[in-house]
């Protein structure tokens, strides 16, 4: 297995999401990147997780051709989430590669911020996305109940007539982690869902089961670089070359070819975030 072929046969692939920004590769970004494009990656959407981040992010969208950016606030970070905020954030989302708003969400695992706080921010991004009509791209952790009850609502309450229901999809939830139910309710709002490294972990059996049964044309691959590398960089950082890996995995586990799992999953991000081809 190589994952850095240069042959014409490479399969076009698109990490949908990033963090370029971080410093984790400030030494060598530029090296990140063209690796990347050696493995076949077509674009990499790196995502803003508060106004900083996401300035950083279309910064480096200006920088290269390949990379796309997301603003948004992380519910991690949302304590002072106001209306300059969501100003900002809307000013932001005008810039040319802003190709979505996130990531944004719930996350029940730290306490830095309420679970009040955190909702507060989420929805006022989620309406912000169907103003605007961009996708949202949902971050999920240990929070599937309210996840559920809030995108729910918002399907059914904002998102009809809005800019963004005219699009193919509404979102995606990003390296999801629900059951099938989850995965069904989520392609009623207009859902796909993002399948990263955890899914090449030898003792990842519920993942092995669950993507089978998963909608192929509603499926799009991440690497969530620096985080999550897939085995067997398992701990090291990761980096959006090895989204080769999750492809590999993915088209083993659906018993496709690399090729046909890459064209499927490539004209769904496109899809997604509008990526023109190239
Ligand atoms: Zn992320």
């Amino acid at each position: 297995m190589n994952v850095y072929r240069t042959n014409a046969a490479t399969p076009t692939l698109i990490d949908t999401h990033c963090h370029l920004d971080m410093p984790h590769f400030d030494e060598d970004r530029d090296a990140v990147v063209a690796r990347a494009k050696e493995a076949g990656v077509a674009a990499m959407v790196t995502i803003g997780i508060d106004l900083a981040h996401s300035r950083a992010a279309i910064a480096l969208a200006e920088q290269y051709d390949e990379v796309f950016a997301t603003v948004g606030v992380h519910p991690n970070d949302c304590a002072d989430f106001g209306p300059d905020t969501l100003a900002e954030l809307r000013k932001l989302a005008g810039h040319l590669k802003v190709v979505g708003i996130g990531e944004i969400g719930l996350d029940y695992y730290w306490d830095r911020t309420t679970p009040e706080q955190q909702k507060r921010a989420f929805r006022e991004q989620l309406a912000l996305a169907a103003e605007l009509g961009l996708p949202v791209v949902i971050h999920n952790r240990e929070a599937h109940e309210d996840i559920r009850a809030e995108l729910r609502a918002w399907a059914r309450d904002v998102l009809p007539g809005s800019k963004l229901a005219r699009r193919p999809f509404a979102g995606v939830l990003h390296s999801f982690s629900g059951d099938l139910e989850m995965a069904q309710e989520a392609y009623e709002w207009g859902f796909v869902l993002g399948v990263a490294g955890p899914v090449t972990f030898k003792n990842a059996r519920r993942l092995h089961a669950l993507v089978p049964q998963l909608d192929r044309e509603r499926l799009i691959i991440e690497t969530d670089a620096p985080f999550l590398s897939p085995h067997p960089f398992r701990g090291k950082r990761n980096e959006p070359a090895r989204v080769a890996l999750v492809a590999e995995k993915l088209a083993e586990l659906w018993g496709m070819s690399v090729d046909e799992t890459a064209a499927r999953t490539t004209a769904t991000a496109r899809r997604l975030y509008g990526l023109e081809k190239g």
